[in-house]
């Protein structure tokens, strides 16, 4: 890869800058739990901390460690609503359903706040438009979301021209991971890291050196989800994304995280000056459909010159980093039970920080009560 003027960028998210490892054991033995969760990311942290409040005992285990995947090597970015925009997920789903995806992630992400102030800033996020037609598109979201009531403002600045989504976040994803994990393992929860699930059943778990013997299991994965639970596969598929960050930027100021493209790119500069800049998928083409989640050649070259020519920074690249998400074929994620005894949660389409959390704490509910008031 190029740059290299620079010292070689470390293949680590950005994020991992000042965030120890939690260093957990793995499982060894048998133990007992009321529910056992498979994947200790966003997801499934939220969803421990929603067993724990209804009273249940978890174990957790993680085939790496917290935050490991997507949860801790993501663009950062807080949402609200589901992965496509809102006047196309009032097409695709309903307005009905569109806007109570909106309110429900909303008040999803007050509560991330609530839990994790220390990694979150309430900045708001730009959609900045590429052309006139992505331009008359955002006019298109514009116009939806004020007659359903939804926060949107019409955005010119000098990164360009757009929406302005004010009620939007951008967080430190790895450090929420863990901050979860440290809160509920305070609350007697039992979490393993390096210790893969390898048969999931109504009996519980089994692992290369122990089993979790529990009569619910809920697993909660976003990439490789049609991995672990094969029967997802027709509907569930992983892809690649790709992110670079950079030393310090002391050439550019960003206040606020910016996505453009669609969606397809996002950037966002850290309190530190450090830009964290993600996408790019599509150059990649079919070969991003893949599990292998290290970075490639071509998708990399690309978010390089995108930082130069377009987030306009010479900050040198320190950290060049890839994970799996994973896909479903109407845009919804799972949230439902698979087998008898076992429940999963995954398959945010991209954008599973926000949503991902909700559907963590549904599922949770669903597993132990049998209702929940928190489906999109
Ligand atoms: C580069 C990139 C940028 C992104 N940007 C954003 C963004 O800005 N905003 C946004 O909302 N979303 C974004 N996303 C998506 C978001 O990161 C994910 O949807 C979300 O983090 C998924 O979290 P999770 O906990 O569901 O899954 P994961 O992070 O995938 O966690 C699942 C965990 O399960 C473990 N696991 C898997 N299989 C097993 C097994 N058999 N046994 C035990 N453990 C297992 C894994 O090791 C992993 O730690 C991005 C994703 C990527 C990759």
């Amino acid at each position: 890869m190029s740059d290299r003027s620079a010292p070689a960028a470390v293949e680590l998210p950005v994020w991992a800058v000042g965030v120890p490892p939690l260093g957990l054991a793995p499982l060894a033995g048998a133990v007992d739990a009321d529910v056992c969760v498979v994947g200790l990311g966003g997801s499934g942290l939220s969803c421990i901390g929603e067993l724990q409040r209804l009273g249940a005992r978890v174990v957790a285990v993680d085939a790496a460690a917290v935050g490991g995947g997507a949860a801790g090597r993501n663009g950062g970015f807080l949402l609200a609503g589901i992965a496509a925009f809102h006047h196309e997920a009032a097409d695709s789903h309903g307005r009905d359903r569109a806007v109570r995806a909106w309110r429900l992630t909303l008040e999803e992400l007050e509560r991330i706040v609530a839990e994790t102030p220390a990694a979150v800033r309430r900045t708001g996020t730009l959609r900045i438009a590429t052309d006139h037609e992505e331009l008359a598109d955002c006019e298109a979201q514009l116009a939806v979301m004020r007659e359903d009531g939804l926060p949107v403002e019409r955005y010119e600045g000098w990164e360009g021209r757009g929406l302005l989504f004010p009620r939007d976040g951008s967080f430190q994803p790895l450090l929420r991971c863990r901050q979860l994990a440290v809160q509920a393992i305070a609350r007697g929860a039992r979490l393993f890291e390096h210790t893969r699930a390898l048969r999931i059943d109504e009996n519980g778990v089994a692992t290369p050196a122990g089993h979790v013997r529990a009569p619910i299991t809920i697993v909660a994965v976003d990439g490789g989800l049609e991995r672990v639970i094969p029967e997802l596969a027709g509907r569930v598929r992983t892809v690649r994304l790709q992110m670079i960050g950079t030393a310090p930027a002391t050439d550019v100021h960003y206040e606020r995280p910016v996505y453009s493209r669609y969606g397809l790119d996002y950037w966002q500069q850290l309190t530190d000056g450090r830009i964290a800049l993600g996408g790019f998928r599509d150059v990649g083409g079919d070969d991003e459909w893949t599990h292998d989640a290290r970075p490639s050649e071509a998708v990399q070259r690309a978010l390089e010159q995108c930082l130069r020519e377009r987030v306009r920074t010479t900050a040198p690249i320190t950290h060049r980093w890839a994970a799996s998400v994973s896909y479903t074929t109407d845009g919804l994620p799972v949230v439902e039970q698979v087998r008898p005894g076992v429940w999963a949660t995954g398959a945010y389409n991209g954008t599973g920080n926000v949503v991902g959390a909700l559907c963590g704490r549904a599922i949770a509910q669903l597993a132990v009560s049998g209702r929940t008031e928190l489906l999109l």
